[in-house]
């Protein structure tokens, strides 16, 4: 199997603040890792690092086998390929629904404009929403929003999806149809790295469940290790809480 992500000793400080204290992690092609612990222990920032949207103090990270500490990289190039979608969707509030999906691959000469709108109709029926096309952002609901903004990374054609606590801002009767699309994506084989308080989703979909505190990783493993056994006191501690 081939390995996607690999990060090794990964620190990232603002300036003496130390939020990530020699972070490593390997995620595999097809892998599903979700992400926990507590606010402020650096989930974002470490997914934001991933894709050098925030650049590391020190370590590396390869994403495909390409380097992205290296000099020599084209970081547009490799962020190409990484889908990312956040807590608050961002999309493009003058644009359609069907334009916010297919602006960044027509921008960026990856598709043609009858390429990228056969590919964003086609994306918009994945995530439930083939009947929106042509609706403004203003006019859906959270969770439709966030469906459409899942859709607009995935017209990239990325090798690898992150998510950033993708339910969060949304009210709770629409978590649900979210984390069902992550939960068809992740069936389909995409690789992801997820960073939620979904415990369902979770034990449902991660292959794999890594849990952040003060900077470092604490523990990781099956669902059913971490959530019905974990070893770390902080973990333990954690999950009381959350569980
Ligand atoms: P989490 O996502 O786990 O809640 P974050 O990665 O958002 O944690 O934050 C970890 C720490 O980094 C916090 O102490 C936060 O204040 C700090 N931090 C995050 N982003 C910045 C930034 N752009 N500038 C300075 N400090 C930041
Ligand atoms: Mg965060």
């Amino acid at each position: 199997m081939a390995t996607k992500v690999k990060v090794t000793d990964l620190h990232k400080s603002y300036g003496d603040n130390e939020v990530l204290k020699g972070i490593n992690l390997e995620v595999q092609e097809n892998e599903v890792v979700v992400m926990i612990g507590p606010s402020g222990s650096g989930k974002s920032t470490f997914l934001r690092t991933l894709n050098k949207l925030e650049e590391p103090t020190a370590g590396s990270i390869a994403i495909d086998g390409i380097d992205l500490t290296a000099k020599e990289t084209n970081l547009n190039k490799v962020r190409e390929n990484i889908g990312m979608v956040f807590q608050h969707f961002n999309l493009f509030p003058h644009l359609t629904v069907l334009e916010n999906v297919t602006l960044a691959p027509v921008e960026l000469g990856k598709l043609t404009k009858d390429e990228a709108n056969e590919l964003g109709r086609q994306l918009l029926a994945q995530v439930g929403l083939a009947d929106k096309a042509d609706a403004k952002p203003t006019q859906l609901s959270g969770g439709q929003k966030q469906r459409v903004a899942i859709a607009r990374a995935l017209a990239m054609k990325p090798s690898i999806m992150l998510f950033d606590e993708p339910t969060s801002a949304l009210d709770p009767e629409m978590v649900g149809e979210v984390l069902k699309v992550m939960r068809d994506l992740a069936e389909d084989g995409m690789t992801m790295i997820v960073v939620t308080h979904e415990m369902g989703f979770a034990k449902q979909v991660a292959d794999r469940v890594v849990f952040f505190a003060d900077g470092y990783i604490r523990e990781e493993g099956t669902p059913d290790a971490v959530f019905n056994n974990p070893q770390d006191p902080r973990a333990q501690d954690f999950l009381n809480k959350v569980l």
